[in-house]
């Protein structure tokens, strides 16, 4: 004889959580296929607790329980959750229908987890509702439908992996006595084509309709007996079918619950979501932002002319020298002039002077300088000249304005070419007003300056003989680092020690790229917290999603999800979040910074990068912060689960 197709020996279940409770007690029963079993017993008899166990629920605490001769004691979590799947199709007293889903949508679950395609799934679940007459119910959710079809539906969803076990709890308790006919009904008819049907219930009406009475008194089987005649046909039992992994359908199941979670509860989600989106929005605006002023820096840089050197006063890496380095002399400009290489070289000493028109003051920089000065730095006058050598040579009082000063010190449609404007008590006259140069790379007004020979402001204003800055110009055809060679030999050997430093553009742009970097940075650390701040948000809500929807976790896992597709489905909604979060932020991050440039001024670049490690950070936010709410969903115990209200 073939073993038995479930074999109860000694089985005991004793709950341990608070009181010790035995609730069965030496349970020992033989089902074979295709028999229609009522057991039979009073409430708190223990019948739920026998049907958990033989459905691969719940597990004995002492005693073995067998299927086709073997022992599930030996199987693990996913070979439990495969034996639930396809050998076993559960009919709850309270349908325990998702009420998210609708009737076809339902009926269809069973197979998400077997790996079956949307269209087989529907066409499959379809039939099985048209079959159990809810052919005008399919669209509809389970609270537009009565108790009695929603029973038809949980039904259609027991044999939706084919059911050749099917086990019914009570499956009449929450019925009128009509509907509980419909369904007795339903069950006989399956056994008629083989199914092996277990029913519990309490009521002797119910139980007269199967072959075989076993009723349970107190956890112990007083009485085992046949009432009726056996049927022939038989439906074997599968063997747990090996599917190629429900792959793809747990995937489109899980986006499809993420999304209609996440609609179910939009206020919700979208708080959850706005941290992630702040996080994102603010990584890009501020990256952009970044990257704009990095770029505005550089481009001062560059506008100042990258092909010139600058001979600074003070040794190289020492900030401020004790002592006042007096060297640059006029007698030095000669011989950097004849340095190979160089074109052209002016000397340059600011200092913040006050500057008066009338009863006008301005504070303003005096630059003196000499006559090449427009052409070192490509900064023509745009109206009258600029001073000539014969001014420098002889210590004559002119100047040439900024644009800002003439704005800012002469009234309105007054020429400035051919006034007096006093810097401190020495008459200067107007020669000339240069174009507009903007900011200097830290961000000075440049067109707030005044120029006038070096002679005279060393005189007359600034009283020293000595600059601050030797500013040369390269020729455009040699090379700078042998230029800069030669310069730092000259001023050396006419020093006699290296009381000057020689900064190029390359290296004043890498200096300022440094510090912008830094500046970047830190806006990305602070962007970085907001985002995790955000995915706190994500674990907090995931958590009490998982809380809120363990019934929803207990009929999954009874109809054979396995944990690992519970804790995919979850992690797909944090993900899914995240995702959508990521997209909104990064679409915010683009609105802030366009804003930003069009209120503030500000320039802003948008690069690849920030965007995509930006949604690259929200993603992995999802997963980290989405793995330990899913993860507690996946573990939790099946019967747990089902007994939450
Ligand atoms: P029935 O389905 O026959 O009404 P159950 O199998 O549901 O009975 O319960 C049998 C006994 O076990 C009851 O006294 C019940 O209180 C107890 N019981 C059921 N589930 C648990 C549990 N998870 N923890 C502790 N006691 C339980
Ligand atoms: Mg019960």
């Amino acid at each position: 004889m073939p073993p038995a197709l479930l074999e109860l020996k000694a089985v005991c279940r004793t709950y341990t959580d608070g009181e010790p409770l035995t609730v069965l007690k030496d349970v020992t029963l033989e089902i074979r296929s295709g028999e229609f079993v009522a057991i039979m017993g009073a409430s708190g008899s223990g019948k739920s607790t026998l049907m958990n166990i033989i459905g691969c629920l719940d597990s004995p605490s002492a005693g073995t329980y067998s299927i086709r001769g073997i022992d599930v004691a030996g199987l693990n979590g996913d070979a439990l959750a495969a034996l639930r799947r396809d050998t076993f199709g559960f009919i709850f007293q309270r349908y325990n229908l998702m009420s998210d889903l609708s009737a076809i949508e339902n009926a269809e679950v069973p197979a998400v987890y077997r790996g079956v395609g949307k269209a087989e799934r529907k066409a499959h679940a379809g039939q099985l509702l048209v079959d159990l007459g809810l052919g005008d119910r399919l669209n509809h959710n389970p609270g537009q439908l009565s108790g009695g079809q929603q029973q038809r539906v949980s039904i259609a969803r027991a044999l939706m992996n084919g059911g050749p076990v099917i086990l019914a709890d009570e499956p009449t308790g929450a019925l009128d006595s009509t509907g509980g006919k419909e369904v007795m009904a339903i069950l006989e008819n399956l056994h008629g084509l083989g199914h092996t049907i277990i029913v519990v219930t309490h009521d002797t009406d119910i139980a007269a309709y199967a072959h075989r009475l076993v009723r349970i008194v107190d956890g112990r089987i007083t009485s085992d007996e046949m009432q009726k005649g056996e049927t022939g046909t038989l439906l074997q039992a599968g063997e747990p079918e090996k599917a190629a992994g429900p792959g793809a359908a747990v995937l489109g199941e899980s986006l499809k619950m993420a999304m209609r979670s996440l609609l179910h509860n939009r206020m919700r989600t979208v708080l959850t979501m706005l941290g992630i989106i702040i996080g994102v929005a603010s990584v890009v605006a501020l990256m952009a932002i970044g990257n704009g002023a990095k770029q505005d820096v550089v481009e001062r840089i560059q506008a100042m002319g990258t092909d010139l050197l600058t001979i600074m006063r003070g040794p190289p890496a020492v900030r401020a020298s004790a002592e006042i380095v007096t060297t640059f002399l006029p007698e030095d400009l000669p011989f950097i002039a004849g340095v190979p290489g160089v074109s052209m070289a002016v000397p340059e000493t600011n200092l913040s002077s006050l500057l008066r028109f009338g009863n006008q003051d301005l504070t303003v920089t005096a630059v003196g300088t000499g006559d090449k000065f427009p052409e070192v730095h490509d900064w023509p006058p745009q109206a009258g000249v600029f001073f000539s050598a014969e001014h420098v040579k002889g210590y004559a009082q002119v100047v040439a304005l900024g644009q800002t000063v003439v704005k800012n010190l002469f009234p309105p449609e007054t020429n400035p070419l051919g006034q007096y404007v006093l810097i401190g008590s020495a008459p200067f006259l107007v020669i000339g007003v240069l174009s507009s140069k903007g900011l200097t790379p830290r961000g000075d007004d440049m067109d707030n300056s005044v120029w006038l020979p070096y002679t005279t402001a060393g005189a007359r204003i600034f009283g020293q003989r000595f600059f601050n800055d030797i500013v040369v110009r390269v020729k455009t055809d040699a090379d700078m680092t042998a230029v800069q060679a030669g310069l730092h030999a000259l001023m050396m050997k006419r020093h006699g020690k290296e009381d000057f430093n020689i900064r190029n553009q390359a290296d004043t742009i890498a200096q300022a790229d440094e510090t912008q970097n830094t500046l970047t940075y830190l806006l990305a650390a602070i962007a970085v917290i907001s985002l995790v701040v955000g995915g706190i948000g994500v674990m907090n809500i995931m958590l009490v999603s998982v809380t809120e929807r363990t019934r929803e976790i207990g009929i999954r896992m009874a109809i054979g999800a396995r944990g690992f597709d519970v804790l995919f489905q979850f992690l797909t909604e944090a993900v899914v979040v995240c995702f959508i979060g990521g997209i909104a932020g990064v679409v915010a991050g683009f609105g802030g910074g366009l804003a930003t440039s069009a209120i503030a001024g500000w320039r802003v670049i948008f690069t690849a990068a920030p965007v995509a490690i930006a949604f690259a950070c929200a993603f992995l936010t999802g997963i980290v912060f989405g793995y330990l709410p899913a993860r507690k969903a996946s573990q939790l115990n099946p019967i747990e689960a089902l007994a939450r209200d």
